[in-house]
């Protein structure tokens, strides 16, 4: 009995899903395909733009800037709440879409929209708390202090695992922030795009405002080189592999604009002695498999007390063996499909490698459903036991593989959890509060999310997200991030009658 849904019936669905989000599929009809993971047809026909009709958009965006930034911030927060209202009512909608384009199970699917909710909650409050400093000035009769405004384009460009949370971080916070979007999405969501897209231009059209604060560019990664290449786009916030964050970054800088980098990671979790193993088993599990692996916080490595490295591989090797893999949007599947056959190719390729450099496979690794859906890849999450430190295990291979390693003291656990050249997120099970502490410390793990009895998944929106060193070093979301956003000036208002000069300089004329 097949248990994959027909290729028919995901196209339906898809039109459905899209044209209730306000999307006009005849407008963008075209020649280029877009398939689903599920089971690998077609579920889209769009037309892509060119690269280089990408700076008409720019400057039309910037037109709109010239508007949109002299409007009271709260105001535009007005229209952040709308478009979270209108998320809230077709979140089942754009879950759909994310499920049928990135293969998300339905749960994640849902919660990858209830983050865009939650952005625009957050967006919302800050559009009344974009806060300055005032200083105390060394002068008599002169304030000194800080305003922020509003910085330009945003150019977004985006990977395809998050196809429309990690646009609403960056759109949420540009938008009460005071600047227009021009979003590149993967070319491999492009409907997940285009609904989200369409619910943001109806809360636009509702208010009066410019179509052009909210632009979408479809296309492969030429189209997004044009993004980053603008003059017109002062901040460019480029979320995927470190391979594309290599080449965006030195473009951004050269022509001094802003550059905002969310790449690759290799994320750990260390399990002490101390650890509460039924915890750390579902923490584990769920930032490893999760997802099917292809989350920037996936877990990719386990750091093991000796004592207790057996029993925490056995438990999550028993775990995976009972995962129910499959078509992520029927119910009670935990574990979708990969993204396509080039990551089944480095899921195959990494297994080999790690198998080479001394791994034993301990559970999973097997092609699942194969004969259900020739283009469709599902895979058994596997658990590799490394006998120690290898160089395998510093490439990001996205796509649900778990290797385990050994420490002895936890001085050692932390220098493997710092050895790979990623810095996103991590991880300490431990019930000793001494451990715990000097994880989260400067002695500590080196990444930008450090997590304690948690898995290295699943973070808020609340607080800034981000790595160090090759994940980009860039932060959005919540905190602070809205920084990046905005220009700060620094005033020095005089209001003695005077002239003193700063640093008791002399300057008579
Ligand atoms: P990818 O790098 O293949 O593509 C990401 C986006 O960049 C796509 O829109 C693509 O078209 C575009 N692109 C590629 N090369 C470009 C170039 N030279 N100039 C401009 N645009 C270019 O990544 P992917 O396969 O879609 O996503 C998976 C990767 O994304 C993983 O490495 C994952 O860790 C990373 N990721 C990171 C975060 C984070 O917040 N750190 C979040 C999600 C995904």
């Amino acid at each position: 009995m097949a248990t994959l849904p027909a290729a028919e019936d995901l196209k339906v669905r898809a039109d459905q899903a899209a044209r209730a989000c306000g999307v006009d599929l005849t407008a963008y009809r075209g020649e280029k395909e877009g398939r689903s993971p599920i089971n690998g047809a077609v579920v889209s026909t769009l037309a892509w733009s060119e690269p280089d009709a990408v700076g008409e958009t720019v400057r039309r965006a910037r037109a709109a800037f010239a508007t949109w930034r002299s409007v009271p911030a709260p105001v535009r927060g007005a229209l952040v709440k709308r478009f979270g209202e209108l998320l809230t009512e077709h979140k089942a909608d754009l879950a759909t879409l994310v499920s049928i384009e990135a293969g998300k199970v339905t749960s994640e699917a849902l919660g990858e929209v209830q983050e865009m909710i939650d952005i625009c909650d957050f967006a919302v409050g800050l559009s009344r708390q974009l806060y300055g400093r005032t200083m105390a000035s060394e002068r008599p009769g002169h304030r000194l202090m800080e305003t922020w405004h509003p910085l330009g384009v945003v150019g977004v460009v985006s990977a395809f695992n998050f196809p429309v949370a990690v646009w609403s971080w960056n759109t949420a916070i540009a938008l009460v922030c005071g600047d227009p979007v021009v979003w590149k999405p993967s070319e491999k969501t492009p409907l997940c795009a285009l609904a989200a897209d369409a619910l943001l231009q109806r809360a636009i059209a509702e208010q009066g405002l410019s179509a052009d604060l909210s632009q979408v560019v479809l296309g492969g990664p030429e189209v997004g080189e044009a993004l980053v290449a603008d003059r017109g786009v002062a901040l460019l916030s480029a979320t995927g592999s470190t391979r594309m964050g290599r080449a965006v970054g030195p473009v951004v800088a050269d022509r001094f604009g802003r550059s905002l980098l969310e790449l690759g990671g290799n994320n750990a979790a260390v399990i002490a002695p101390s650890a509460d193993l039924a915890l750390a088993t579902r923490g584990i599990v769920f930032s490893a498999a999760g997802t099917a692996g292809q989350r920037c916080t996936t877990m990719r490595r386990v750091i093991a007390h000796s004592s207790i490295v057996d029993e925490v591989t056995e438990r999550v090797a028993a775990a995976y063996r009972n995962l129910p893999v499959g078509d992520p949007m029927s119910e009670g599947t935990l574990v979708g499909p990969l993204l396509d056959e080039r990551s089944y190719e480095a899921f195959v390729a990494a297994i080999e490698a790690a198998k080479a450099a001394g791994g034993e496979v301990v559970a999973g690794g097997e092609r699942e459903l194969a004969d259900e859906a020739e283009g469709a890849y599902y895979v058994r999450p596997v658990v590799i036991r490394m006998p120690e430190q290898s160089e395998v295990m510093h490439t990001e291979t996205f796509a649900p593989i778990l290797y385990v390693l050994p420490y002895e003291s936890f001085a050692e656990a932390i220098e493997l959890n710092n050895a790979v050249p990623q810095g996103l997120s991590s991880s300490v099970f431990t019930q000793d509060q001494a451990e715990a502490e000097l994880f989260c410390s400067a002695e500590g793990s080196d990444c930008g999310i450090v997590n304690v009895n948690i898995g290295t998944s699943g973070a808020e929106i609340g607080g800034a997200f981000g790595g160090e060193k090759e994940t980009g070093g860039g932060r959005e979301s919540g905190s602070d991030a809205w920084r990046a956003y905005m220009r700060r000036a620094t005033n020095t208002i005089n209001y003695s009658g005077e002239l003193p000069l700063a640093q008791g300089v002399t300057f008579d004329i």
